[in-house]
């Protein structure tokens, strides 16, 4: 099964990603995640993508399909994948169309999650993330059970993304409307768009989306 999770930043694709990935045995493809691998390691593609990605913008397309081109060869990724956060861009969608009819490879569903813009900078700016097994958190919304230690690992060592400011969210909402909205009719008009309500409870969101997968 291939699926792509279209959605703001903040709408919760990573969440829902990680889920399915531990349920339905299918890998997590986050351009985002890779992105941020790569500006940690120091890569090229990381020194060309920081300073874009610190202002909320798009990476270029080239670079992203480059990413996932090699990315979706792998062995671990036979069995199905799931897009979170590419494609962003009608580019890198027909990039991906390209990619997957060259390996006789079908997409079966983009799921949209919708959420009301007005709830998506409190969401972000309030995000930390274990340093050392990547559980999420939240300020308002999900404390770890002891303050200061994961549920999860026991660790005590949590980071915050770079760009998960309240100015950085400004702009990446922007792109995401000038730039990745476009995409909704253009899976739409090939019939496989289907939307969820992101705005619901994190479990709420994962029962709809398994009501999608079961019609696939
Ligand atoms: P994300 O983790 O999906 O919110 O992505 C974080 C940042 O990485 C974005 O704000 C972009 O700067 C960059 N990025 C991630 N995926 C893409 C993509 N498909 N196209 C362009 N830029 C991307």
């Amino acid at each position: 099964m291939r699926l792509i999770l279209l959605g703001p930043p903040g709408a919760g694709k990573g969440t829902q990603a990680q889920r399915l990935t531990a349920t339905h045995g299918l890998v997590q493809l986050s351009t985002g995640d890779m992105l941020r691998a790569a500006v940690k390691a120091g890569t090229a593609t990381g020194l060309k993508a920081k300073a874009v990605m610190d202002r909320g913008e798009l990476v270029s397309d080239e670079i992203v399909v480059g990413i996932i081109a090699e990315r979706i060869d792998q062995p671990d990724c036979r069995k199905g994948f799931i897009l979170d956060g590419f494609p962003r861009t009608t580019k890198q969608a027909e990039a991906l169309d390209k990619m997957l009819a060259e390996r006789k490879l079908k997409l079966d569903a983009v799921i949209e999650m919708k959420v009301n813009d007005d709830v998506l900078v409190e969401r972000i700016t309030g995000r930390f993330t274990c340093a050392k097994c990547g559980t999420g958190y939240h300020d308002t919304f999900k404390q770890p059970k002891t303050p200061g230690v994961c549920d999860v690992c026991g660790s005590k060592e949590f980071t915050r993304r770079a760009d998960d400011k309240a100015e950085t969210v400004v702009s990446r909402l922007k792109a995401y409307h000038q730039q990745t909205a476009p995409l909704l009719p253009y899976y739409e008009g090939r019939g496989i768009l289907r939307q969820v309500d992101g705005m619901a409870e994190i479990d709420e969101v994962t029962q709809q989306i398994e009501a999608v997968l079961a019609t696939l």
